[in-house]
């Protein structure tokens, strides 16, 4: 056998005759960790149970919530660089200064409590001290300079706001309704869909721009008065479906795409690479797949002309659900399946199974890849695995970035 590098593009995620791929089973090794995963479980692991009363989980509390609190405490300090421009005039100071104070209170004894029950005491050291950082420097008192003026900054404050709602949410869910009850929190690879998330976040500025430029040039061109009234006088209970309909008509098109043409695969194949779903899973998606998804989906919405409120509102929807549908959750939702689409649907998109390659492809609602004839969705059951088969993505953060443009090494039996 030899390795050759070429370029060399797929249909959907599954293999081609140039490329050899193992068989199913996957070999799925658990040591291709990123170096990220490996670091973390050397710094902070230990061969102690993990069970409750033993310090691991109030230790991954404490440094969970003083990593929060220290980032809270550095955008009060620097809102200018770390604050995102068009969300500090809607925040509530007075009840997030106080929730500031809380998390960075917990995160102190939550670190004490760890200190006291575990014999390793990085994860509790760790804990206090980010707290004690974040309370020397100042705390949710820090007082904000009277004007902060527009500019380029980064998102840090709409990452730990989300970060702090989505984990809180999301984590306990899993592990009270695990649909893999032996899938940890820290699975393979949540270091790189960590840094996914973050970097989606902390960038919000700058994606944002981008995605709004087809919805712009478009609608300077083109712009329906007419239509627009007409939907813009809906009220909202019809305008907020009707976006959403309108949403995946878009998603649904542009997801198809990116299966189907060969060069565009290759950027949405890192989103289809996680081997184990859960709710961060869903943030791993490359940069110019999540831009121009997004992009284009917007341009109906746009030129529709749906109420702000009616976008918002869309937008807050698809922030949950998208989350929500690869979340590692086991909801019998059988009354809802055939309207929205529910986890155990969009995992059999992610299914590594030959005859659920290229289905499902609508993000919100499942009767759309029955009317277009994609639907795989075998009742009552889940898919055994997730992934690409012979796994072809590399599994950290920067490996992804470059992944689509990088001409792949494949393997070849022949001379
Ligand atoms: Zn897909
Ligand atoms: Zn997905």
């Amino acid at each position: 056998m030899r390795s050759s590098a070429a370029w060399v593009f797929r249909r959907g995620n599954g293999p081609t005759a140039r490329i050899a791929v193992p068989s199913f089973p996957m070999a799925a090794p658990r040591d291709d960790r990123p170096r990220l995963d490996r670091w973390l479980e050397r710094a902070f692991g230990d061969a102690e149970s993990g069970r409750l009363g033993t310090g691991w989980l109030s230790g991954t509390a404490s440094v969970f919530l003083g990593t929060l609190g220290l980032g809270a405490v550095l955008v009060l300090w620097f809102p200018q660089w770390l604050s995102t421009e068009r969300f500090r005039s809607l925040y509530p100071l007075p009840v997030l200064r106080g929730l500031i104070q809380g998390v960075i209170a917990l995160a102190f004894v939550a670190g004490v409590v760890s200190l006291f029950l575990r014999r390793r005491k990085v994860l509790g050291l760790t804990g206090c001290t980010l707290a004690a950082i974040a309370a020397l420097l100042g705390g949710g008192r820090v007082a904000l300079p009277e004007t902060v003026s527009a500019g380029p900054s980064l998102g840090l404050d709409w990452f730990l706001l989300n970060l702090f709602l989505l984990a809180l949410l999301f984590v306990p869910l899993e592990r009270a309704f695990p649909r893999l009850p032996g899938q940890g929190t820290f699975r393979l690879g949540w270091t790189t869909d960590a840094v996914h998330f973050g970097m989606s976040h902390l960038l919000v500025q700058v994606l944002s721009f981008l995605i709004l430029v087809p919805a712009v040039t478009v609608t300077s061109v083109l712009e329906p008065h007419g239509l627009q009234a007409v939907v813009r006088a809906q009220p909202l209970w019809l305008q907020i479906p009707a976006a959403i309909l309108v949403a995946d008509l878009a998603q649904y098109a542009v997801h198809r795409a990116f299966h189907e043409v060969p060069l565009l695969w290759r950027f949405h194949a890192v989103h289809h690479s996680s081997r184990d779903l859960d709710w961060l899973a869903g943030s791993r998606l490359h940069v110019v797949d999540a831009v121009v998804t997004r992009g284009l989906v917007l341009v109906p919405l746009q030129l529709l002309g749906f109420s702000e409120t009616a976008l918002y509102a869309y937008l807050v929807f698809v922030s949950f659900h998208a989350v929500f549908i690869h979340a590692n959750v086991r909801f019998r939702l059988d009354a809802l399946e055939p309207f929205l689409v529910t986890p155990r649907f969009h995992h059999w998109h992610h299914a590594a199974a030959d005859e659920a390659r290229d289905r499902n492809f609508a993000v919100h609602l499942p009767w759309l890849d029955r009317v277009f004839g994609t639907s795989y969705f075998p009742p009552g059951q889940w898919p055994p695995q997730y992934g690409i088969a012979g796994n072809p993505v590399p599994e950290s953060y920067l490996a992804q970035l470059v992944y689509p443009l990088r001409p792949e090494r494949v393997s070849s039996t022949t001379e």
